[in-house]
C-alpha cells in the first residue's frame, strides 16, 4: 500500500513538474532550422524568442573558416535564452571552410564577399543567398557578424583590422551602440596596441554592408586579434555581443 501510495505521488509530482516546465518553456522558445538545406553547405541555424516583444537580432560566425574566435563565441550564444525579441545564430555559416580551417571553403570564393552590392542586387552564391534571405524572413532588425584580424588594427607595421568594430552608419543609434560596446571592451584592456577602435563601412560585398546598406540593419563587424590567446578572443567576442543584446533589452 505504502509503495503504490508512494508511486502514485511520485507520478502526480512528475506530471506537476512536466506542466510547469511546458508553461515556463513555450514550445517556440528554440527552433533549429537549416540554413542551406539540402545543399553541402547545409548548417544549423538557432531561432531563440523572448516572450516579449522586442528586436530580431542576428548573430553570426564562421564566414571564414579560419577566423575561430567568432564560431566559438557563436556557438556558445547559440545557447542562450532571451526574455524579448528573438535571437537569430548561425554559428558556423560557413561549415565547409571552418572544417578547412580556411578563410574559403575549398573551391569556393570568399564568401564575405558575395553579399549585394546593389540595391536589388542578388548574393553571388546559393549559400550567399540562404544566409540573404534571412534578414528578410526574420525582418533583422541588428545583425553582428563575428569576424578575426591577424594583428591588432592599432599596430601600425600592419593593415590588419584585429580588434576593430566596423559598423555601417544606418543611423546615429547604429554608432551609439557601438560606442558602449567599445567602452566596455577597453574598459578591461591595459596595453594601448590592444585596444578597439569603432571604424565605419564594412568592406562592399560583405554581409553586414549590404546589410546595412540596402536592408537599414543596423550591422557590425566585430574583429579580435588573431594574435592573443584563444581564451581572450573568445571572451571578447561574447562581451560585444552580451553588451549588444544586453542594450537592446533581449536578455533576461
Ligand atoms: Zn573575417
Amino acid at each position: 500500500m505504502v509503495s503504490t501510495r508512494n508511486s502514485r505521488f511520485v507520478g502526480t509530482l512528475i506530471c506537476s513538474m512536466l506542466i510547469v516546465v511546458m508553461v515556463a518553456w513555450p514550445a517556440h522558445a528554440r527552433e533549429v532550422r537549416v540554413v542551406a538545406e539540402g545543399t553541402r553547405h547545409a548548417t544549423p541555424l538557432y531561432v531563440i524568442r523572448g516572450e516579449r516583444p522586442g528586436p530580431a537580432v542576428l548573430v553570426v560566425g564562421g564566414i571564414h573558416g579560419d577566423e575561430e574566435a567568432g564560431y566559438l563565441a557563436a556557438r556558445i550564444v547559440a545557447e542562450f535564452t532571451v526574455a524579448a525579441g528573438t535571437l537569430l545564430v548561425l554559428p558556423d555559416a560557413n561549415r565547409l571552410a571552418i572544417a578547412a580551417s580556411r578563410r574559403a571553403a575549398p573551391g569556393a570564393r570568399d564568401l564575405n564577399r558575395e553579399f549585394p552590392t546593389a540595391a536589388g542586387g542578388r548574393p553571388r552564391s546559393a549559400l550567399a543567398g540562404s544566409i540573404w534571405d534571412l534578414v528578410d524572413e526574420f525582418e533583422v532588425e541588428w545583425l553582428l557578424d563575428l569576424h578575426e584580424g591577424f594583428d591588432f588594427y592599432l599596430n601600425p607595421d600592419t593593415d590588419s583590422v584585429g580588434q576593430t568594430i566596423i559598423y555601417y552608419p544606418a543611423s546615429p543609434r547604429t554608432r551609439r551602440m557601438a560606442e558602449i560596446a567599445l567602452e566596455r571592451l577597453n574598459e578591461g584592456i591595459d596595453a594601448p596596441r590592444h585596444r578597439f577602435t569603432l571604424l565605419e563601412f564594412p568592406v562592399p560585398g560583405s554581409l553586414a554592408r549590404a546589410a546595412g546598406q540596402y536592408r537599414n540593419v543596423h550591422a557590425y563587424i566585430f574583429e579580435t586579434s588573431a594574435r592573443q590567446h584563444r581564451t581572450t578572443r573568445v571572451r571578447q567576442q561574447l562581451l560585444f555581443v552580451d553588451t549588444l543584446l544586453e542594450e537592446l533589452g533581449l536578455l533576461p
